[in-house]
């Protein structure tokens, strides 16, 4: 069985926004060399996500509208979390709906999607580094 494992680093303008990441893991896969195996991608920050879905601008702001309409940053002191200090409850309980992680299947030598599939780096706190883990195990 090979492995390869990556980290990415990721530093958004803004507190709130969507990155496709598909082309960078296409890469990381493409330099594994493994044929058939898995791909995991996960986030390693609680307030950051990664998920599956379409690239669509329009979407994208349905995201941002939900989210925001479920958990508002503002006033933060409607949460407990922002009594030891921080402001970021929000970020989690956006983190905890978008999702830790993903895996694609590899087959072939590529991600193997379903039609419209595309990866994303949700952030939520942004302003800041944040790491991103990505590993291929297979064959
Ligand atoms: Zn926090």
């Amino acid at each position: 069985m090979k492995s390869i494992t990556k980290y990415l680093t990721f530093h958004t303008e803004k507190r709130f926004k969507l990155i496709n990441i598909t082309q960078q893991i296409e890469e990381i896969v493409q330099q594994s060399n493994i044929n058939e195996g898995i791909c995991l991608i996960n986030s390693m920050h609680i307030t950051s996500s990664i998920f599956i879905n379409d690239d669509e601008k329009g979407l994208h702001l349905d995201f941002e509208k939900w989210l925001q309409k479920l958990a508002p940053h503002l006033p933060i002191e409607q949460y407990l979390h922002n009594d030891t200090g921080e402001d970021n409850a929000d970020a989690h309980l956006k983190r905890q709906i978008m999702g830790r992680e993903t895996i694609v299947a590899i087959t072939g030598g590529k991600l193997d999607f379903g039609p419209w599939e595309q990866i994303f780096y949700g952030e939520f706190d942004g302003l800041r580094n944040k790491k991103v883990l990505v590993k291929v195990i297979g064959e």
